[in-house]
């Protein structure tokens, strides 16, 4: 059974909720082609968010739910051992940082026109800034593409340790399989080696 994931925020949720009476298929509307990424065209720069990856537990798009019910799922859901490091997919600024029920603590970076969302961290989030063991981040910092920006946690609406990783464009959700093929094509297409994951200083969050 895929791990329990849920929409990222309440705020989001509610924008969502109109949609669900038009029809799931609706509310994952086509995702903008990746021909024209802003601010950059060099997607072989972006950092694969995990380490410690062990498999993807749930896909972008619809899915039954916990009530057996089908439910939009805006992210991917990508299973690590608790604590493992999470590192920003792209150069950007903290944008929001979030503490609720159903993304838990989480983290929304900003990066020119992309907006990418980090849900269910351990450490805690509270008055715009989040902690987790040596990361310690406030709204309006900027980051690297490859900075630690978190770990693995429960937090949230989840049933195991996994990174619920979304991405929008112009605010509207992408694929994030489609992002990782596009870094993968690009690297490939330039004779590079796959994209890294995180960076050589980052260690699991000891508990
Ligand atoms: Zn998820």
């Amino acid at each position: 059974m895929p791990w329990v994931c849920s929409e990222p925020s309440r705020r989001r949720r509610a924008l969502l909720t109109p949609l669900l009476v038009i029809g799931a298929l609706l509310v994952i509307a086509p995702a903008p082609a990746l021909a024209q990424p802003q601010p950059h065209n060099r997607w072989r720069l972006g950092v694969f968010p995990v380490t410690g990856f062990l498999g993807y537990t749930s896909h972008y798009g619809s899915r039954l739910g916990p009530g057996g019910s089908v439910e939009p799922h805006a992210g991917l859901d990508i299973a690590a051992p608790l604590g493992s490091p999470i590192h920003s997919w792209w150069t950007g600024v903290v944008q929001e940082v979030i503490n609720d029920g159903a993304c838990g603590v989480g983290l929304v970076l900003r990066s020119g026109l992309y907006e990418h969302l980090y849900c269910h961290l351990a450490g805690t989030a509270g008055a715009d800034l989040y902690r987790s063991g040596p990361v310690s981040l406030r709204r309006g910092q900027r980051v690297n593409g490859g900075q630690l920006i978190g770990h693995v946690g429960l937090s949230g609406r989840t049933s195991g340790p996994h990174l619920h990783w979304g991405v929008r464009y112009r605010g509207r959700w992408l694929d994030p399989a489609r992002v990782l093929r596009a870094m993968a094509a690009s690297r490939a297409s330039k004779r590079l080696p796959p994209p890294r994951v995180g960076g050589s200083t980052s260690a699991p969050l000891q508990p």
